[in-house]
């Protein structure tokens, strides 16, 4: 079961961020493409 869960992730469009290139996992307002980790450096 867990692995179909990954695969369910896995075939979402994934983001990618544009500082970094990580994807983002979580969604964020749609004209964000930053990490989380990019995100709080922003923030900063
Ligand atoms: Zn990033």
């Amino acid at each position: 079961m867990l692995e179909k869960m990954s695969d369910f992730f896995r075939n979402l469009p994934g983001k990618k961020c544009e500082e970094c290139g990580n994807e983002i996992v979580e969604q964020y307002e749609c004209h964000i493409n930053l990490c989380n980790d990019c995100l709080k450096i922003k923030d900063m």
